[in-house]
């Protein structure tokens, strides 16, 4: 059992407004507070007490002595990639480190960050470096919300008119198996007083874990949901995600079928296509079949190659004939030519301090067509408003 004396004080930057009102309320301050407090922590970003001047100075002092502000311990690396996109390595407080990549719509002139959700995958998805280190622990809600938080104060400091718009839970991790952290700062991040993100502009995406799908679903939270499908039959799957021996395709998709995700309903399917393995005609005739009669969209990733893992990016050709074959079905589809790719920074290159070394050099960033639907589920409900 924990004593006084090695209790962890609590870490305000991963409160809700509730938790915060108790909290004050039981220290003799009074109820209001919370949401100033939570104002100056979420909404104002600010990086330490003494930035919060409307509190009375008996409240930081409190605060001082018995709370912390939580969330990362500092910047290992910050790097840009051409295409204007950062990549943030962080430092937790433990001194393991996560990555978090903040990338522009140029066209439509707003940000989208991809947060990281743990330290590491336990998953094991056989293209992935993340997954290939390994799993080390859990993020907690105030490193999850830190996240957001830093990197919009980058932003803003470097950009003042920066439009930080959309979030997507596609970083280190799995979100669904820390999905009680992962849910409560969604809450914390769509709330009023603090970044107030739109629920519609947030996606979670998952490798396809049956009990936190269903959770995200119940949630009420109103986020899109992206599911990693990545193959088109259950045995190809299992080749390619393990997971799947676990959580069948057949009860995944189900899952999509009955329960509605985002404002659209309309789950985004994410296949990451790996040249030789699942790009063939075949596999995108098989795939069309698979998602027929599910409300969705399909957001093809041409594989980003590190060179610790065995599988190489199909070329341009092989990307649009897969395409054209489910557009000609009448599926939204979009290819994510992924960004941040000459800093490591795009979808499964994710390594934290374990970084492979790569052997094989980066596709030309230059050279990448532009991405207009980038992470599409959101990108496309917020033309409408
Ligand atoms: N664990 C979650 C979210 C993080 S991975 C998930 O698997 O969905 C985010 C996306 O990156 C997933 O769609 C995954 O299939 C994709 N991805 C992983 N490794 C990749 C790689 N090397 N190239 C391209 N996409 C990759
Ligand atoms: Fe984990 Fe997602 Fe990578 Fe699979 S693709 S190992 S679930 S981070």
């Amino acid at each position: 059992m924990m004593t006084s004396a090695t209790r962890q004080p609590p870490r305000l930057r991963g409160m809700s407004v509730t938790e915060l009102e108790q909290l004050l309320v039981e220290a003799g301050f009074e109820k209001y507070r919370a949401v100033q407090l939570f104002q100056w922590l979420q909404r104002r970003g600010a990086r330490s007490l003494a930035e919060m001047k409307n509190l009375p100075a008996a409240l930081q002092r409190w605060l001082a002595e018995n709370t912390e502000l939580g969330g990362i311990a500092s910047v290992a690396t910050m790097k840009r990639s051409a295409d204007g996109s950062y990549k943030f390595l962080f430092q937790l407080d433990d001194g393991r480190k996560i990555e978090s990549v903040l990338m522009p719509d140029p066209i439509r002139n707003y940000w989208t960050l991809c947060v990281s959700s743990q330290v590491g995958c336990a998953v094991d998805c056989k293209f992935c470096v993340t997954g290939l280190n390994g799993f080390f622990r859990q993020l907690r809600v105030d490193e999850i919300v830190d996240q957001i938080l830093f990197s919009r104060h980058q932003l803003l400091t470097d950009n003042p008119d920066a439009n930080f718009r959309n979030l997507v839970y596609m970083g280190m991790g799995e979100p669904l198996l820390n999905t009680e952290a992962v849910l409560k700062s969604i809450r914390i991040l769509t709330h009023a007083e603090g970044v107030n993100l739109s629920p519609r502009r947030v996606t979670v995406s998952t490798s396809g874990i049956v009990p936190g799908m269903i959770e995200l679903a119940e949630s009420n939270t109103g986020v899109c949901l992206a599911l990693s499908l990545n193959a088109p039959s259950q045995a190809e799957r299992e080749a390619v995600m393990p997971i799947t021996k676990k959580y069948p395709l057949a009860d995944v998709l189900n899952v999509c079928r009955k329960y509605q995700f985002g404002r659209h309903k309309r789950v985004t399917f994410e296949y990451v296509l790996l040249h030789g393995v699942n790009d063939q005609e075949e596999h995108a005739h098989r795939l069309r079949k698979l998602v027929r009669g599910i409300p969705c969209k399909m957001n093809l990733i041409p594989f980003n190659p590190n060179g610790a893992l065995p599988y190489e990016r199909p070329d341009r050709e092989a990307v649009d004939r897969f395409s054209k074959i489910l557009t000609d079905d009448h599926l939204t589809v979009s290819v994510r030519w992924s960004k941040a790719l000459d800093v490591d920074g795009a979808c499964g290159q994710l390594a934290g301090q374990f970084r492979q070394r790569r052997t094989t050099a980066p596709a030309a960033v230059a050279e990448m067509p532009p991405d207009l639907d980038f992470f599409s589920p959101t990108a496309a409900d917020s033309d409408e408003e």
